[in-house]
């Protein structure tokens, strides 16, 4: 099993183009965002746990997220390669990864800190088909949004003051993980401050 890593600050737009990935490549998505949400919602003992750190913006530990990681790639739908979203967030998760799968692509989707913030509050999804809109950039046009019924859906995470700490989480503890990508030479670096569709493409090819 060999897998891909998406990479990146809050607000780059990891999830979006996870879920065109996977279209294209069938690998599932795993997102340990998506999943911890999920425990929150359940109200299971790891999202009680969870809760207090996600909405301070700061990262949930480690062997919270490794736990979460080696139980989920036993599904069957793993065998073959997955596509990480959001993990590995820090290097004893990275580590834990090594051990778990060969990583052969980490793509890097790049965003300036000055436009993180705007991205991100603003950003809201339909609960019924899990469209994602914004206020500006992309606001729910007359059409609606792809399902019979649209019900709007804002992450608790997406304030400034939270969008603050989890950008001073991912450079004091996740951006140190590019040097040791880099140096795996997996590491390819995008634009994400672009179109959502040349994006993708760049994606794409890096994956080729
Ligand atoms: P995300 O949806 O990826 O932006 O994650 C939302 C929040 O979940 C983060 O701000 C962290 O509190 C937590 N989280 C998600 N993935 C991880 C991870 N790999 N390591 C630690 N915390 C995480």
């Amino acid at each position: 099993m060999s897998s891909i890593v998406l990479f990146g600050p809050p607000g780059a737009g990891k999830g979006t183009q996870a879920e065109r990935i996977t279209q294209q490549t069938g690998l599932p998505q795993i997102s340990t965002g998506d999943m911890l949400r999920a425990a929150v919602k359940a109200g299971t003992e790891t999202g009680i746990l969870a809760k207090t750190y996600m909405d301070a913006g700061q990262l949930v530990p480690d062997e919270v997220i490794i736990d979460l990681i080696k139980e989920r790639i036993t599904h069957p739908d793993a065998k073959n390669g997955v596509m990480f979203d959001g993990f590995p967030r820090t290097i004893p998760q990275a580590e834990a990864l090594a051990d778990i799968t060969a990583v052969t692509h980490v793509i890097a989707i790049e965003v300036p800190d000055e436009r993180i913030v705007e991205r991100i509050c603003g950003r809201y999804s339909c609960a019924g088909c899990g469209n994602v809109f914004h206020d500006i950039f992309n606001p729910l046009g007359p059409d609606g949004c792809g399902c019979d019924r649209f019900v709007e859906k804002r992450r608790a995470d997406d304030n400034e003051d939270t969008v603050l700490s989890r950008l001073g989480a991912y450079h004091d503890q996740t951006s140190p993980l590019a040097d040791w990508y880099e140096s795996a030479g997996i590491f390819h670096r995008i634009n994400g401050d672009r179109a959502i569709d040349d994006i993708t493409a760049d994606i794409l090819s890096a994956l080729q």
